[in-house]
């Protein structure tokens, strides 16, 4: 059965790369980041960018918080709600997107305001900003790439059930808030789940 599925296998595989458009935009430090195998590459974090927009989330990106290395924090791959995708680290390069995990991780940022601007003031934790159909699409579109690219591809999670630190309300600092809640509770996990093969944590 498996030696007779195999070839329609690969041609759907091949068809699912050409169908995915995707934009290379590398941030201005990708070369700084640190190397792995991607064999060493186990699991999908999902995200969102709590911002307005790409070209802020993009500017946040730019931005250097490890003197060191000169580099800042981001996701590798970023999914307007247009469902256009832009990538701004290869694969094989280790971005600083969640604590952690980041060695064996990807993280996939979708664009959603969140909880914009003031993300951590108390009257701000509502997450209401629908992810439209088109970005979801994408999403999924990217993550059946990456389980043909990445055979040892085995969970996926969210920002917020992997950070669960409170922090003080930037508003009132006797309440607590969550430090991290992405990609929230507008984010329909069964869905994008369905048929892919990936386990959550959480
Ligand atoms: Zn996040």
């Amino acid at each position: 059965m498996l030696g007779a599925d195999t070839p329609k296998l690969m041609l759907w595989a091949i068809l699912m790369m050409l169908q995915i458009d995707i934009h290379s935009n590398w941030l201005p430090y990708q070369q700084q980041l640190q190397l792995r195998p991607v064999d060493q590459i186990t699991g999908i974090v999902i995200h969102c960018t709590e911002t307005p927009d790409l070209q802020t989330a993009r500017a946040l990106g730019e931005q250097i918080h490890y003197p060191q290395s000169a580099t800042g924090n981001s996701g590798h791959y970023y999914i307007d709600i247009d469902g256009s995708i832009e990538q701004y680290v290869p694969i094989e390069r280790i971005a600083h997107h969640v604590a952690d995990r980041n060695h064996n991780s990807i993280g996939i940022e979708l664009v959603n305001a969140g909880r914009y601007p003031d993300w951590l003031h108390s009257q701000s934790q509502q997450m209401t900003a629908v992810y439209p159909d088109v970005q979801l699409a994408a999403l999924r579109q990217l993550l059946l790439m990456l389980r043909q690219q990445l055979p040892a591809l085995e969970w996926i999670a969210g920002h917020e059930d992997l950070d669960r630190r409170l922090v003080n309300a930037s508003d009132d600092p006797h309440i607590k808030v969550h430090r991290k809640k992405d990609p929230g509770p507008m984010f329909p996990w069964s869905r994008v789940l369905d048929n892919m093969n990936l386990q959550r944590i959480d």
